[in-house]
């Protein structure tokens, strides 16, 4: 080792799931929306001249459309190239006591790769055994909080009395909401926001908006919140948003229709697909996302994984404790569900 690794920052990075360069596959394994963004998206184009200049730092447009869409004040909305960047953004920003923030055990697997890339303590309470979060596991002192309702990878949803629980018992530090999959089907704490100044609710443009490709996610909070985030986000790197990122947002959610349109079908896929896969012995968690969190009785999740993967199907297999039985299969079109079902059906 040369003596100037020493002082390296080490850290063990965060691994997405596999993106296969094959075609012709089916995949199943990153949550993506299987139908493409709104025809209005696709539709606006951007003068290629207009690239020449830099975004609005601001992202005005954006954040004025996702604001007006809410309800909410602009001063109210932080956007940033994903919800991964807004939730780093945020651990870098509000979690400096020192003390342990609080997220469970099973959960988005970005946080603690965050808490250690910034150095922030933490503690993982375990979800129970049907992989429900505990809400008196977060009474006690801690330096912040941070839930993914639904959770990942399990696809459960509490509601928002559970959150609001949570909140009266954490109201000297700040409350993370990731709310990543809350349009298939779980409660926002959104009408939160306005009685609880610590709470800070994140949302992304990579699943229900079909646009993980343009990297556009949220948060929306009291303006105190979002005035801090602004001034740390401006202190690292002012022009995060692209052009074409900020243009093609605001042209998204514009669409309200087309965008309910395929979080419907998304749903409706969804719960035809758990119907079927119980009647063949797998047991489903209930889920209020895009995805199933599934186990078979007889068969091993590694091995389904494993064959389905030979068959050009990808889906996600977590080989972690407590859940190294399950796969988490994302819903795509009712098409590429009849070919996995097909699949299914012959493995067990
Ligand atoms: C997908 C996901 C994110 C990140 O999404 P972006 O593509 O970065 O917006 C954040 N949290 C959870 C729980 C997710 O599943």
């Amino acid at each position: 080792m040369s003596a100037w690794e020493a002082n390296v920052r080490k850290v063990e990075p965060y691994v997405p799931g596999e993106q296969p360069k094959e075609k012709n596959i089916i995949k199943l394994n990153t949550n993506e929306n299987p139908y493409p963004p709104s025809p209005k998206v696709l539709k606006k184009m951007i003068e290629l001249d207009r690239l020449r200049l830099y975004p609005d730092d601001k992202a005005t447009l954006l954040v004025d459309e996702i604001a007006g869409y809410h309800g909410l004040k602009s001063s109210q909305v932080f956007v940033g190239v994903g919800s991964d960047d807004v939730l780093a953004m945020a651990f870098m920003t509000f979690f400096n006591s020192g003390k342990k923030i609080l997220f469970p055990d099973i959960t988005y697997s970005f946080y603690d790769v965050w808490a250690e890339l910034l150095g922030i303590p933490y503690e993982r309470p375990a979800l129970d055994e049907d992989f429900n979060i505990i809400a008196k596991d977060y009474y006690k002192d801690n330096g912040g909080v941070v839930i993914a309702n639904p959770n990942a990878p399990t696809g459960i949803a509490r509601p928002i009395t559970f959150i609001e629980d949570i909140l009266k018992h954490n109201q000297d530090v700040v409350v993370i909401v990731d709310e990543a999959y809350v349009d298939f089907g779980g409660e926002s704490s959104l009408p939160l926001i306005d009685t609880y100044d610590n709470l800070l609710v994140v949302r992304t443009f990579s699943k229900s908006r079909s646009m993980a490709g343009l990297r556009i996610g949220y948060a929306m909070g009291s303006e105190k919140l979002i005035k801090y985030m602004s001034d740390v986000k401006f202190s690292y790197n002012s022009y995060t948003m692209n052009m074409p990122s900020i243009i093609l947002g605001a042209e998204s959610i514009k669409d309200d229709e087309y965008f309910k349109d395929t979080v419907a079908k998304v749903i409706d896929t969804r719960e035809w697909f758990k119907n079927e896969i119980e009647n063949i012995g797998f047991k489903v968690l209930p889920s209020a996302t895009n995805f199933l969190f599934i186990s078979h009785e007889k068969v091993a999740a590694k091995e389904i994984f494993e064959k389905a993967r030979e068959e050009k199907i990808f889906v996600r297999y977590f080989n972690k404790p407590r859940i190294d039985n399950y796969l988490r299969v994302t819903i795509g079109t009712r098409e590429e569900m009849e070919i996995f079902l097909d699949f299914l059906k012959k493995i067990v």
